[in-house]
């Protein structure tokens, strides 16, 4: 008879825990699709259908190696869809004696589960989720008594510390341990994109059951054609299509931007990751290894670019999270106070840019770094959107969207919440950086070249104003001088039509 529960949430499938080395019959796991997870902000239906995907394969998975397993579908009669009460309920018809559970990784759910563990009668016992690379204090202690926390230098560590192209235990591989500066093209039509490595799954069951059960979400979704990694094999085969077919590509286009290719040379690897189903090690060693045995076909510019994105920013932004909530939750350093337009749950606007990178993320809940920070992440900041009404936005929309990574990109990178913890100085560009990275511009109902006047480029006169509005925020950040300095020397007639035009964009975006 089980005398020890084991709990396993949505996000920590990972096939490799040392939990499941050996079967127990002591031992019950618990799963359980509830309320509580679908309510605390409104999700992309499709996201909700691929956790409920991937823990269903996962406890059969568990089922087939012989584990015991008690999984709470969302319409299961015992389910009380609350994860504290579920827990009470099975304690006591299971006679359990011991509690154990895996490290949240989103800290509502280790404020709640801290709280439960702490106030129970039987032994409990809290360990690690065996994922990530850092702890939830490594970077704490890389930063102790610096006064900025920039990546690079983190990233360059986490490179020695496992030994990751590295020419010797002290110089990067190639020379340089950066090679961003060569990942700017423009993506012209050419080289061709493969089709994304696509499933076919029939999910229309799932969507009943989450229909019928009420669960409010938002985009839409094709039932019989699913289109995302939800096991393990899923996530191996992604990641080998990756490998063999953009990874060649994917540092050169990392930034660019088509509006017929959703995907272009990314990996679609964040949910497979994201839920753990894909351990970050063996993504990278895969990717290195592939690399090593295609030199003269891949060009270290394209893998040290992708190891930049998991060995560097996944991590750091872990580290960051942990290192700032639960404060990180409430910043809004430049005290930003507008609503998100209504646009961004229709993709109805006449800015091409806009339209398509919201089209792209109701119809496939994806969009690539750029198009989250250069496109909707742009216009929210140049808007002086508030931050909590931005992060409800892209925890909801986004396939792999968990807060300890969304937060940290939305609030710190994207919307400068922060004041500066993440980026240095806020990513805000007029039209003409989205005109040099993307394809909207040219089949754009409004000029790019414009600044003000009825066919202006929108982008154009909010960045002026965002910069004249905020000028206080930034008189100390250095690297915010060349554009104060243009601002400065803007003609005050020029400078007063758009701010003008901008506010005309901020009171009614609709119309825009
Ligand atoms: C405003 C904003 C919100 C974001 N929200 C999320 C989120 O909720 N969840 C999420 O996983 N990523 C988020 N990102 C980071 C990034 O956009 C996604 O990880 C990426 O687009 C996922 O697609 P991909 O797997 O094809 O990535 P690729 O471009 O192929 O990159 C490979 C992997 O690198 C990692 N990675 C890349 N950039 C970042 C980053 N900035 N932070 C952390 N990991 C990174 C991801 O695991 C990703 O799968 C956000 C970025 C911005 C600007
Ligand atoms: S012209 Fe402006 S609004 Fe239109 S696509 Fe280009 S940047 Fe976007």
């Amino acid at each position: 008879m089980a005398k020890t529960l084991r709990l396993l949430l949505g996000d920590q499938l990972n096939h490799k825990h040392s939990w499941f080395d050996k079967t127990d019959d002591e031992v019950l796991y618990f799963m359980a699709e509830m309320r509580q997870e679908t309510d605390y902000v409104t999700h992309h239906i499709q996201k909700v259908v691929a956790f409920f995907s991937a823990m269903r394969n996962f406890s059969q998975w568990l089922q087939e190696r012989g584990h015991s397993v008690i999984y709470y579908q969302l319409d299961h009669p015992d389910n009380k869809q609350d994860l504290t009460q579920n827990l009470v309920k099975l304690f006591k018809a299971h006679y359990i004696e011991r509690f154990e559970y895996q490290l949240p990784d989103e800290y509502r759910l280790d404020q709640q589960l801290k709280e439960f563990s702490d106030s129970l009668e039987l032994d409990s016992e809290a360990v690690d989720t065996e994922h990530f690379l850092t702890s939830r204090t490594d970077l704490e202690t890389f930063f102790k008594g610096k006064k900025t926390y920039t990546m690079e230098y983190f990233y360059r560590d986490m490179r020695k510390k496992y030994d990751i192209m590295m020419a010797n235990a002290k110089d990067p591989e190639g020379g340089k341990w950066n090679f961003d500066q060569s990942n700017r093209k423009k993506w012209k039509g050419e080289p061709e994109i493969p089709h994304e490595r696509g499933f076919r799954k029939d999910v229309s069951a799932l969507c009943k059951m989450i229909e019928e059960a009420g669960v409010k979400t938002m985009g839409s979704i094709d039932e019989q054609q699913f289109n995302w990694p939800t096991s393990r094999e899923d996530g191996l085969s992604v990641l080998n299509y990756f490998c063999s077919n953009l990874l060649k590509h994917f540092g050169d286009y990392q930034d660019a931007m088509d509006p017929d290719q959703i995907y272009l040379f990314h990996s679609r690897l964040s949910f497979a990751m994201n839920s753990k189903l894909l351990h970050p090690l063996e993504v990278i060693e895969k990717v290195i290894d592939h690399w090593r045995a295609n030199k003269d076909d891949i060009d270290i510019s394209q893998v040290e670019g992708f190891v930049r994105q998991i060995l560097g920013w996944r991590e750091y932004m872990r580290g960051i999270y942990w290192m700032k909530m639960p404060g990180y939750r409430r910043s809004n350093k430049l005290d930003n106070q507008n609503e998100l337009p209504d646009f961004y749950w229709t993709a109805e606007t006449k800015m091409n840019c806009m339209h398509h990178a919201i089209k792209q993320s109701l119809d496939h809940a994806y969009a690539h770094h750029i198009q989250r920070l250069m496109i909707t992440g742009n216009y929210a900041l140049l808007t002086q959107t508030h931050p909590d009404e931005v992060d409800a936005w892209y925890l909801g929309i986004y396939i792999d969207a968990l807060e300890w990574v969304e937060i940290t990109n939305t609030r710190g990178m994207s919307q400068f919440a922060d004041g500066g913890i993440v980026a240095t100085k806020p990513y805000v560009s007029s039209g003409s950086y989205i005109n040099k990275m993307s394809n909207y511009c040219s089949s754009c109902k409004y000029s790019v070249s414009k600044k003000t006047g009825d066919d202006a480029c929108p982008f154009n006169s909010l960045y002026w104003n965002f910069l004249f509005e905020k000028r206080e925020h930034f008189k100390n950040n250095q690297r915010m001088n060349m554009m104060m300095s243009m601002l400065d020397k803007k003609d005050p007639d020029e400078l007063e039509q758009l701010v003008k035009r901008a506010q005309e964009i901020i009171k009614n975006p609709q119309k825009f």
